[in-house]
């Protein structure tokens, strides 16, 4: 087995911070020491990590590849998004395999387990997606959970394109959720008021692309999470509320969980670093994604709950589409452009960038919000930690580049980035996966037959 030497860096961890030298061994973590315990001579190969920052690879919980839309689909496949965590200093990905209505959740797994093998360049996972909440889809979930797939997201709203999961059905699969070991991902946006203010809206002649902010208001996500709260108190089961983005949002699930129920929440890089500000000028379309770009108070209060909780993850909610696409399709109009914005590639450097740098929080939350707290709370053993023991999922953070953020100078399937132009500190300089050389200097040295499917079980 190919034993690696890092030497020298300063490792981060959620739980300790300071200089040592890791030691792997094939595809795990064996050991760590302090600089120069072990000897060079009796590895294979030394990576020097002076001046990086060396942390566990990261994990993103929340991105749409292959995402069928409009008979296109999403910007990432599995490959060119896997290249594009690499690049990213990420070393697991979940993504969704997606259900169309009267499809098993079960066959939409193998097929996705099918379609993605052999062209992943990091380790990957799926959560389901239930846009159909029969019987079936209900009665699958134990199955799907043994399935190493014990996540899965439903919707509070788009009733028009019949994904929204009504009471009833959500309170049969949070009762599925408890009795089988799996945690329900909520997509929160209240129905009801959103496609009232959409019609008013329309009706008024209105088509600007802000009224995409102005007719899905933070009113409607805080009702929709209460509303999943209240529901959790019938059927306590564990739920993860996505893309989390009001201040009144991180109040509803501290309260909620200061009363007991098993409730987590996520926020993404954007909705913490873009204000609905971007929705007004004349390519606002660009910056559409449900829920929409908050206001700057919902900013500071996403960035202190990520730092002192109840948000626990910050994902990038991955999903772009080409450009010119998302104009065609919107003849003009902020309601009909797809939703959905590239960013699993900048998520590293931006969290870096605007938390660390600027004192919102610390390297050692850094890496729990965007590695550690995710790893645990979706059930992947042996990822988002330096224990020995541990897959050498490892990223060498080079804390001193600064660059500007473009389009171009990301690694993404896309012709767009949501944060164009943006002077920016740091970049993954060298990334393992399973011990692995995947990432080095800053450029892919990987290959799509390494990335494997990790077989995911909560943790009781
Ligand atoms: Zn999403």
């Amino acid at each position: 087995m190919k034993k690696t030497l890092i030497h020298s860096g300063l490792v981060v961890t959620k739980d300790f911070i300071g200089k040592y030298d890791i030691a792997v061994v094939g595809e795990h973590i064996q050991a760590l020491k302090l600089p120069g315990e072990f000897s060079p001579a009796d590895f294979d190969e030394v990576i020097d990590a002076t001046g990086l920052h060396v942390m566990p690879g990261l994990v993103e919980p929340h991105v749409h590849f292959d995402a069928p839309f409009m008979g296109g689909k999403t910007d990432h496949d599995m490959l060119t998004g896997t290249k594009a965590c690499a690049y990213g200093g990420i070393t697991s990905v979940i993504s969704f395999s997606n259900q169309s209505k009267g499809t098993s959740l079960i066959q939409n797994v193998k097929d996705w387990d099918d379609h993605n093998r052999g062209r992943a360049y990091v380790d990957w996972s799926m959560h389901g997606l239930i846009y159909d909440a029969s019987e079936r889809s209900i009665s699958e979930i134990p199955e799907l959970v043994k399935m190493g797939v014990p996540t899965y997201k439903c919707f509070t709203t788009y009733r028009h394109s019949g994904r929204l999961m009504d009471d009833d059905s959500m309170l049969q699969v949070l009762q599925k959720t408890a009795e089988s070991g799996g945690m329900l991902m909520v997509h929160c946006e209240h129905d009801a008021t959103c496609e009232y203010l959409t019609n008013k809206a329309i009706a008024q002649g209105h088509k600007e692309w802000i009224y995409h902010a102005v007719t899905r208001p933070a009113i409607a996500e805080n009702m929709a999470i209460q509303r999943v709260v209240d529901l959790m108190k019938t059927v306590k089961a564990p739920a993860y509320i996505v893309h989390a983005s009001t201040a009144d949002s991180v109040r509803i699930v501290s309260e909620a969980q200061a009363d007991g129920l098993p409730i987590h929440a996520e926020t993404c890089t954007h909705y913490m670093m873009l204000t609905e500000d971007m929705l007004k000028g004349e390519n606002g379309y660009l910056w559409i994604c449900s829920p929409p770009l908050r206001k700057s108070h919902d900013l500071e209060r996403l960035w202190n709950a990520a730092n002192l909780g109840p948000i626990e993850v910050v994902s990038s909610d991955d999903a772009g589409l080409p450009s010119k696409m998302r104009k065609d399709l919107s003849e003009g109009c902020f309601n009909k452009v797809p939703n959905g914005m590239p960013g699993v590639e900048p998520r590293l450097t931006l969290l870096y960038t605007e938390g660390v740098m600027k004192k919102q929080i610390d390297l050692q939350k850094l890496v729990a919000l965007t590695s550690t707290n995710p790893a645990k709370l979706f059930g992947l053993k042996n990822k988002g930690t330096l224990q020995p023991g541990a897959d050498a999922d490892i990223c060498l953070f080079d804390p001193e580049i600064a660059w500007t953020m473009t389009a171009s100078t990301l690694h993404m399937n896309t012709d767009f980035c949501p944060f164009e132009g943006k002077k920016v500190f740091g970049k993954a300089k060298t990334l393992l996966c399973r011990g692995e050389v995947v990432l080095r200097d800053y450029e892919l040295s990987g290959s799509p037959s390494h990335g494997r499917r990790v077989f995911r079980k909560l943790e009781d």
